[in-house]
């Protein structure tokens, strides 16, 4: 039986555990110490640290104060690992915590993060989704019911001091070029919620001072919110600090690609059973500066697809040279459009393409002045037919409890 090495209590606030921490920095002492070859299993919070509760209300969601996430399970140091190394993480197995058998979605309001279609969803919204076994289903979403794909959201190591100031200065410039932006640009260090792990007292408020926020991905990895690092992949880490400093977290039930909802995929509390190893000197070896990982050999078994289109001319008809992320948006949209045919609020139909298994793909770059993106959306997730056919679409989504949507507070 492999160890627990690092345990959550979920009725404890996260800031009162040690092995855990909400920002990157190179001060953060290592949780625990393993050897390669070791595998050992660490227990993780939901990302939001327990603030986002099982009822139906989207108040939670509306008011979190989005500088405490993400907590993360870590840093495990391996024993040996040196700068240029690469950290080879076998995640052997991922579950949800057997007291805590579900997992939320959401949508904040455009006023407190946003998401990606945060100009048609401008408010807070929330559905619930229960796990049974390796399926999921929602009171606030019926008609679907899908096979997990168990990932987690974030997982990476330490940056070195070099690799730190580099992203807190290209962040910082980025936010100078339009600091009022509502949602912002991007969210520079924040010392007065962050939680540095061990670290306490003068150490603790020097390095929350520069300790990179957790919400973007970067060449550690990261929160890179990729659905198929799921559960069996093995993944190949850059090494930037002795002892690696692996951290996890965000675990994710189930996504689609590009995590569009943002209050993201479904969000749980877990634990990953995972093994470790290094190649010496992997980076230069390989050309590596981002992880780079294979794939699990189990993966839900959806075959048959409704795909759609999207290319770069926003919803106002503006034109855009190439542009992959308006394409992907209209793409969105437009599954949004056609699932609302068959009973589904657009919110609803926006809440499935966040979490069931969907895959986004850029589907075309060169062809000036449009990109093309497309959405896949899986049939077999419905428990009817969304396909098109000549009688035209019936409205065969059954009842269930009222999606739950709160108004910003003025
Ligand atoms: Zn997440």
């Amino acid at each position: 039986m492999a160890e627990t090495l690092i345990k959550v209590d979920l009725k404890q606030s996260p800031y009162q555990n040690e092995m855990v921490h909400n920002r990157w920095h190179p001060d953060i002492p290592m949780a625990c110490w393993v050897k390669p070859g070791d595998d050992f299993i660490l227990e993780t919070y939901d990302w939001t640290g327990g603030f986002i509760k099982n009822d139906d209300s989207a108040d939670d969601v509306r008011d979190i104060d989005l500088s405490i996430v993400h907590f993360l399970s870590g840093p495990v140091g391996v024993r040996g690992a040196q700068p240029g190394d690469l950290l080879v993480v076998d995640l052997l197995d991922i579950g949800a915590k057997p007291d805590s058998l579900w997992g939320f979605n959401g949508f904040f309001s455009k006023k407190n993060g946003g998401g990606f279609l945060t100009d048609h969803f401008p408010l807070a919204q929330k559905s619930i989704w229960d796990i049974q076994g390796m399926f999921t289903k929602s009171r606030h979403v019926p008609g679907v019911n899908y096979a997990g794909l168990i990932h987690p959201g974030l997982i990476g190591c330490l940056p070195d001091p070099a690799l730190l100031s580099k992203w807190n200065e290209r962040e910082i410039g980025l936010i100078a070029t339009d600091p009022e932006r509502v949602p912002p640009l991007a969210n520079p260090p924040f010392p007065s919620t962050a939680h540095m792990g061990k670290l306490t007292g003068a150490a603790k408020a020097a390095a929350a001072a520069t300790g990179a926020r957790t919400v973007p991905p970067r060449e550690h990895g990261g929160n890179c919110d990729i659905k198929d690092l799921s559960r069996g992949s093995k993944i190949y880490f850059p090494v930037y600090v002795d002892g690696a400093g692996l951290s996890v977290g965000d675990l994710h039930f189930s996504q689609g690609d590009g995590e569009i909802t943002f209050c993201g995929a479904i969000e749980m509390a877990g634990w990953v059973h995972m093994k470790v190893d290094l190649i010496k000197g992997g980076m230069a070896k390989y050309g590596i500066k981002n992880p780079i990982f294979k794939p699990s050999p189990i993966t839900p078994h959806y075959n048959d697809y409704l795909i759609f289109e999207g290319i770069s001319v926003d919803e106002s008809g503006k034109q855009y040279y190439l542009d992959v992320n308006v394409a992907y948006r209209q793409a969105c949209l437009n599954a949004i459009a056609y699932l609302t045919k068959f009973g589904y609020s657009p919110a609803q139909a926006y809440s499935i393409l966040g979490t069931a298994p969907v895959q986004g793909h850029i589907s075309g770059v060169v062809d000036i002045p449009n990109s093309c993106a497309t959405l896949w959306v899986p049939t077999q997730i419905f428990d009817f037919d969304i396909r098109p056919n000549a009688a035209g679409p019936t409205k065969c989504v059954p009842a269930g409890v009222d999606m739950p949507i709160s108004q910003d507070v003025v």
